[in-house]
C-alpha cells in the first residue's frame, strides 16, 4: 500500500490482538478504520508504539489536504475531531478509513486523557 501523501510505503502494524493499522514507513501517516481507531484508544500506550512519526513531519503534511485513499483510490473527505476540533484528518467515504498525519493520534490520545483526568478531578471534589 502507497502513503497518500508522501511516496513511502505504508506498512502493517499490529499492537495487542484488536489492533493492525497501516503506517507510512517515511512520514509516520497512520491509516485505520473507525472501529480500530476506537481500539487504540482505549489501549494504554498504543500511541507510543503505533504514532511513532515525527509530528513535525506531520504537521507539515497536514497542508496537504486532498488525498486519496491507499484502499479505494478514491478522494477522502476532511474531516474533524467531533470532540477535538483542532484535528483535522482524512476519511474515506467508501471503506471509512481514516488517515492521521504522524503525532496526529497522540494529540487525539492524549487530550482524551487529560478530560478523563480533569473529570476524576471534578467527581472526587465535594459540593460546595
Ligand atoms: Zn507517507
Ligand atoms: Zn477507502
Amino acid at each position: 500500500m502507497r502513503c497518500p501523501k508522501c511516496p513511502g510505503e505504508m506498512e502493517t502494524k499490529t499492537y495487542g490482538r484488536k489492533i493492525t493499522i497501516h503506517r507510512c514507513c517515511e512520514c509516520g501517516g497512520i491509516f485505520c478504520q473507525p472501529d480500530v481507531l476506537r481500539e487504540m484508544r482505549r489501549e494504554q500506550m498504543s500511541e507510543i508504539v503505533l504514532d511513532s512519526g515525527d509530528p513535525k513531519v506531520g504537521g507539515q503534511l497536514d497542508k496537504i489536504g486532498d488525498i486519496n485513499c491507499p484502499e479505494c483510490g478514491i478522494a477522502m473527505d476532511k474531516t474533524y475531531d467531533k470532540n477535538q476540533t483542532h484535528i483535522w484528518y482524512e476519511q474515506c467515504g467508501q471503506c471509512e478509513g481514516m488517515y492521521f498525519d504522524a503525532g496526529e493520534f497522540s494529540d487525539l490520545k492524549s487530550d482524551t486523557f487529560l478530560d478523563r483526568i480533569k473529570d476524576i478531578i471534578k467527581g472526587a471534589r465535594p459540593d460546595t
